[in-house]
């Protein structure tokens, strides 16, 4: 949790040991000053989101490309009264809402489809994969993959490349064609759009397994698509 209510203001916290209440649950906030990672706050006992992960650079990156009225949004189900705390969520409350999920680390299909279960009830839904080496050779095998030469498309003057998955295993890619959220890839700055079952029949391509779709934007295209403005 990277933002906290401190006498009125959202922000980061600024110094070591400096307290506040989460305004989601109520529970006592305490700042944390790594070193060599990003601030932020920690729950006293368990944080309120149990979809909670360790943030770093990247996820302060882009939560700071939205306003930050659009940061760290607590949502409730109102049947279950389960609680979670979207990444970005923009255009709240209107019917133009949509939530942004920075995903850095893997996450397995059934963690995915909850997710979209979830934000989806009442918002638009995009994911933002960070692609790396890290945990995997995603990153190796996506840049392998990358082919805008081949097979070409063209969709409301969107262009698009088919392409074949590098790695051995195609269950990364596989995860993310099944997914019913729009997906975007991040690599090394620069986003695609994952074609979804529906563009891709817009597209008139048959994928086989392994195979996907992507469209590249910048950086700003993105984040302009987020807000509706484009
Ligand atoms: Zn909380």
């Amino acid at each position: 949790m990277l933002y906290a209510w401190v006498a009125g203001v959202k922000r980061p916290p600024l110094a070591k040991g400096e307290k506040t209440v989460c305004r989601d649950c109520g529970s006592q906030l305490t700042a944390v000053i790594p070193v060599e990672n990003v601030r932020h706050w920690r729950h006293k006992g368990k944080d309120c989101d149990p979809w909670s992960e360790p943030e770093g650079p990247w996820h302060l990156g882009w939560k700071e490309a939205f306003d930050v009225s659009c940061r760290e949004i607590g949502l409730v189900d109102q049947v279950t009264g389960e609680r979670h705390r979207a990444d970005i969520l923009c255009g709240g409350g209107t019917a133009r809402a949509t939530v942004v999920e920075l995903q850095h680390s893997t996450i397995s299909e059934d963690e995915r489809n909850s997710r979209e279960q979830f934000y989806q009830q009442a918002h638009r839904m995009f994911w933002l994969v960070h692609i790396h080496n890290e945990a995997s050779f995603a990153g190796y095998n996506f840049r392998f993959s990358l082919d805008f030469q081949s097979r070409l498309f063209n969709l409301n003057g969107k262009k698009f490349a088919a392409m074949r998955w590098a790695g051995r295993s195609q269950q990364f890619i596989e995860k993310w064609k099944r997914a019913t959220a729009h997906v975007f890839f991040e690599y090394e700055g620069h986003i695609f759009y994952l074609a979804s079952p529906k563009v891709t029949s817009q597209l008139g391509v048959q994928l086989k397994r392994g195979e996907f779709a992507l469209s590249y934007l910048t950086r700003d295209e993105f984040i302009r698509s987020v807000l509706w403005l484009e």
